[in-house]
C-alpha cells in the first residue's frame, strides 16, 4: 500500500511524524505492507516551487492509496494573493482527488467527558460521524457572483446558486447508509425540505435507498431542529447525512461536544477503489509551531480511519482507537486537554462540574510523549 504524506504546515509536520509512527507500528503487529512517500502542500511547497500544490504532489496523490495530510497555511503567506495562498492548495487538492464526502467522527472519550463546555451527562457516550456533501451545492453552483442591478434594486445583486443532480446526492447518500450498516445502524438524513427544491430531491433518494437498507433506521430532521438536537442530545446521533452548507455549518458545531480540536479525525472519500484524503480537522495552529504543545491525537485517529476505509483493515484501526482511549484514561494530556484554570474557577463557583481538572494522577505530555504512549499502548492492545 502506498500511502503519500503531506505534512504542510506550522504543526503539521510534527503531528503527521506521530501519525506516521503509528502507522508503522500498525502495520508490523497487523502485517500490513506500507511504503510511505512524502511530498510538498501549502507554504511550504510555494516557498520551495512557487505553487501551493505542485503537479507533482498532486500526481503523487493519485497514485496513492491513501494521502495523510496536516495542515496548511500561517502568517508568512497570509498576504500572497488568493490562487497562491496554502489553502487554495487545500481545496485544489480535495477538488483533484475528487473526494465528495467528507466524514467526520465525533467521539467522546470518557476521559475527556469534563473537557466539553456542555454538561458532562449530556456528551458522555457521543459516538457520531457527520458526512458532509463536499464537491456540489451552495458552494459551486453557477451563477454565482455580484452583478449590477438597476438603481431601485441599490445598483448590485448578488447570487450564489444551490444545484444538486440526483447522481450526486446518490452516491453521498449511498455512502452515509453503508456507514450506518457498519456502526449502529441509524441514519439521520438533514435537510430543509419544507422549503428547498433540492431539499426535496434529497429527501426522495433517501427514502428510495431506505428501501435496499432496510436494517438501518432513518430519520429525517430540519437542519435548524438538527442544530438545535446536537446540543440538547448528542448521543441520539449515529451518521448523519447532509448537503455542504449545512454540513460545513452541523460539523463545526459537533466538533465541540468533543472538546479539544486536537482531538478530531477527517476523512474525505470518493468513489470506491480511488485514494482518500485523511487530516485532523485543526489547522496549522502557528502559535504553538516548534514548541511541542501539539496535541497528535486528532492525526492519530485519522490515522485509524485510513486503516479502516483506505487500507481494509478494520481491526488495526480499532486497535488505534482503543490505545488512544487507553492513554487518555490512564492520565496522559497534551495541553489542549486540560481546561484553562479560570474555566475551572468559575465552573466551580457556579456549582457545576469542575472538568477535567488536572489531578494528581495526570500526565501532561509532549507532542513526541503523547506518540510515545500511544505506540505502547498499542502493542498492549494487541497483547491482548
Ligand atoms: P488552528 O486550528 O490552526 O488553531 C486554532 C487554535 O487551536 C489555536 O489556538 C491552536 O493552538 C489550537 N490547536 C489547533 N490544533 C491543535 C492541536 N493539534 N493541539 C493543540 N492545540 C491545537 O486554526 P487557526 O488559528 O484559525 O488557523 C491557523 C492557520 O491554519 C491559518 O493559516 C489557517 O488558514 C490554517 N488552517 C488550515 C486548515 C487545514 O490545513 N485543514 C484548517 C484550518 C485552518
Amino acid at each position: 500500500m502506498k500511502i503519500l504524506l503531506l505534512p504542510g504546515d506550522g504543526i503539521g509536520p510534527e503531528v503527521v511524524a506521530q501519525g506516521r509512527r503509528v502507522l508503522e507500528k500498525a502495520a508490523a503487529l497487523f502485517g500490513l505492507d506500507i511504503e510511505f512517500q512524502e511530498g510538498l502542500i501549502g507554504g511550504v511547497a510555494f516557498d520551495a516551487t512557487g505553487d501551493p500544490l505542485p503537479q507533482e504532489t498532486l500526481e503523487a496523490a493519485l497514485s496513492s492509496d491513501a494521502v495523510l495530510m496536516g495542515a496548511v497555511g500561517g502568517p508568512k503567506w497570509d498576504r500572497l494573493p488568493p490562487a497562491q495562498r496554502p489553502e487554495a492548495g487545500l481545496l485544489r487538492i480535495r477538488k483533484g482527488m475528487q473526494v465528495y464526502a467528507n466524514l467526520r467522527p465525533v467521539r467522546v472519550f470518557p476521559a475527556l467527558v469534563g473537557a466539553s463546555t456542555l454538561r458532562p451527562e449530556v456528551v458522555a457516550g457521543v459516538d457520531l460521524v457527520v458526512v458532509r456533501e463536499l464537491t456540489g451545492g451552495l458552494y459551486f453552483g453557477k451563477p454565482q457572483g455580484r452583478f449590477a442591478a438597476t438603481a431601485g434594486e441599490g445598483g448590485e445583486r448578488a447570487v450564489d446558486t444551490l444545484a444538486y443532480s440526483r447522481a450526486e446526492v446518490e452516491r453521498l447518500v449511498r455512502l452515509g447508509f453503508e456507514l450506518a450498516r457498519s456502526r449502529r445502524r441509524r441514519l439521520t438524513s438533514v435537510d430543509k425540505a419544507n422549503i428547498l427544491a433540492t431539499s426535496q430531491m434529497w429527501r426522495d433518494v433517501v427514502e428510495k435507498l431506505a428501501q435496499e437498507y432496510p436494517d438501518v433506521e432513518v430519520q429525517h430532521l430540519y437542519v435548524d431542529n438538527a442544530s438545535m438536537q446536537l446540543i440538547r442530545a448528542p448521543r441520539q446521533f449515529d451518521v448523519i447525512v447532509t448537503e455542504n452548507m449545512f454540513g460545513d455549518i452541523l460539523s463545526d458545531e459537533a466538533a465541540q461536544l468533543g472538546g479539544s480540536l486536537g482531538m478530531l479525525p477527517s476523512a474525505s472519500l470518493g468513489e470506491p477503489g480511488r485514494p482518500g484524503l485523511y487530516e485532523p480537522v485543526h489547522g496549522s495552529a502557528p502559535d504553538i509551531a516548534g514548541t511541542g504543545k501539539a496535541n497528535p491525537l486528532a492525526t492519530i485517529l485519522t490515522v485509524a480511519l485510513l486503516l479502516r476505509y483506505s487500507l481494509k483493515a478494520p481491526a488495526a484501526a480499532t486497535a488505534v482507537e482503543s490505545a488512544v482511549a487507553r492513554v487518555l484514561d490512564e492520565g496522559a494530556r497534551t495541553a489542549d486537554l486540560v481546561l484553562p484554570s479560570f474555566v475551572e474557577a468559575e465552573s466551580e463557583e457556579a456549582g457545576g462540574q469542575p472538568g477535567s481538572r488536572p489531578p494528581t494522577e495526570i500526565q501532561m505530555c509532549s507532542t513526541e510523549e503523547m506518540g510515545d504512549r500511544v505506540l505502547a499502548a498499542l502493542a498492549q492492545e494487541v497483547a491482548g
